[in-house]
């Protein structure tokens, strides 16, 4: 086996480590692994499609069982919804005594849908970036900063070794946050559904309608709604509201300052806590596992109309004559 060069990785040394499931978090962690020197294999089923990736990718892929008795290290990287069913038939009867079992979310485990068995360390490193970010960042000697929180540490290693993983996948070129799987999980679901995905989303297009319905032309509107968000929280990224402010006009400037606040008040407010409260008192995860086991209908019928609002038919014509927008390789999340 390499020796591991990097310090920070020392703890790994000698250890292999199980990814189960190679999407958009697992392949970016396997293959960052992997480059950093460290002993990892991929469980999938054997026949799918991730499976002719990963080999592609030049990763030894085992079924998810074999993954699991092999790895000192298991790192579950399936959607949520199926991880219970993962880790019961694959992983609890396989994984060996003592080892490090690890989400990059704490959902499962949080709401408990998942139970580890008492003997094991269990830890998650949550990447505060989409996979494909976590490799390009990797690639370019960077890391996005990852959440790290321990829940269950028999052997007094786990925090030892979940950061080492974090070195591993260059998590903690980025910075690394101590937290724990209550806060993961509960601010990760408010951000996406508050802010990030469920919030953006529709000011894009609740703004969008009100000015294709005022008669413009929704060229323009796309353009006003959608297209230009990009620049402006590419502003607040890289330096917050100092830096937005800097770029846009004192016009600009204006007409946020005194219209942003009527736009979302404080009845926003009282729904974003509504929604909060939701996630924290388990609403939210029973609804959606609920929805799970029914066969995904609903949240099949509303991701369709997503998919077929107007701004999508307008923004497919305007992106295609946008040569220089290379679309994200794998899902975003
Ligand atoms: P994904 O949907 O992109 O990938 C799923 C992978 O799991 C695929 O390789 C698929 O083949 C495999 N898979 C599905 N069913 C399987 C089964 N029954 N047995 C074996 N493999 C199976 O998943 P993702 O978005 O990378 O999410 C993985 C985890 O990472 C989740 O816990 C998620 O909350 C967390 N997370 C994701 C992001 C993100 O950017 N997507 C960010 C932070 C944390
Ligand atoms: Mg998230």
């Amino acid at each position: 086996m390499t020796s591991l060069k990097d310090p920070a990785l020392a703890p790994l040394q000698g250890l292999r480590v199980a990814i189960i499931g190679y999407g958009s978090q697992g392949r970016a962690h396997a293959l960052n692994l992997r480059d950093s020197d460290v002993d990892v294999v991929v469980g999938l089923r054997p026949e799918g499609a991730s499976a002719a990736k990963a080999r592609a990718d030049g990763l030894t892929v085992v079924t998810p069982a074999e993954a699991a008795r092999s790895g000192a290290i298991v790192m579950v990287l399936t959607p949520d919804m199926v991880q219970p069913e993962i880790y019961q038939q694959s992983i609890e009867p396989n994984i060996a005594q003592g080892a490090l079992l690890m989400f990059a979310h704490g959902f499962n485990v949080h709401f408990g849908q998942i139970k580890p068995r008492a003997d094991l360390d269990v830890a998650l490193v949550a990447p505060k970036g989409p996979g494909a970010l976590v490799r390009r960042e990797y690639e370019q000697g960077k890391g996005v900063p990852c959440l790290i929180a321990v829940q269950q540490n028999p052997s007094g290693h786990a925090h030892e070794l979940a950061l080492a993983y974090c070195a591993g996948i260059g998590g903690t070129r980025g910075g690394v946050i101590d937290t724990s799987f209550a806060e993961e999980t509960e601010t990760d679901l408010f951000g996406e559904q508050a802010v990030l995905c469920g919030g953006a989303t529709e000011l894009v297009l609740q703004g969008f309608e009100t000015l294709v319905e005022a008669g413009y032309q929704p060229e323009v509107a796309y353009f006003e709604c959608l297209h230009e968000l990009k620049l402006i929280v590419d502003l607040l990224h890289e330096g917050g509201l100092a830096r937005m402010h800097q770029f846009i006009s004192d016009t600009a400037q204006y007409g946020d300052l005194t219209r942003g606040p009527r736009i979302i008040n404080e009845d926003t407010r009282a729904r974003m806590r509504e929604v909060l409260a939701e996630i924290r008192d388990g609403r939210f995860a029973e609804e959606w596992v609920a929805e799970h086991k029914r066969g995904n209908q609903r949240y099949q019928a509303l991701k369709q109309r997503d998919l077929e609002h107007p701004i999508e038919v307008v923004g497919r014509k305007l992106r295609a004559q946008m040569s220089w927008l290379q679309p994200t390789p794998t899902k975003p999340a």
